[in-house]
């Protein structure tokens, strides 16, 4: 998987970039910049994901069976808006990067 790097337009290979902090911020290798992917968007991916989590456990903990298909179809929802963002969400340069 490849990230752009919004500062030069360039294509990084993950392996090359630098991560910290809690929204995974990455510098980009060739101008430094730091990036993340966009906050709105990380914390609709960090929902979709616990959506997935939740409605798991639920159906797990063995729910009565009227809702389990409603959970598994809520979990589905979940991961695929998450992949969705981690495909196609857009990187932001981070400012005022601290630390
Ligand atoms: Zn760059």
């Amino acid at each position: 998987m490849k990230d752009t790097c919004p500062g030069c337009q360039a294509k990084i290979n993950a392996k090359n970039i630098k991560k910290k902090g809690l929204y995974v911020e990455k510098q980009c290798p060739l101008c430094l910049v730091w990036f993340s992917l966009n906050t709105t968007l990380a914390f609709i991916k960090m929902l979709g994901i616990s959506l997935l989590l939740v409605t798991s456990l639920l159906n797990l903990s063995g729910t009565k069976s009227e809702y389990s298909l409603l959970f598994s179809s809520l979990g589905a929802v979940g991961i695929i808006v998450a992949l969705l963002i981690t495909f196609f969400g857009k990187n932001e340069i981070v400012k005022n990067s601290k630390k």
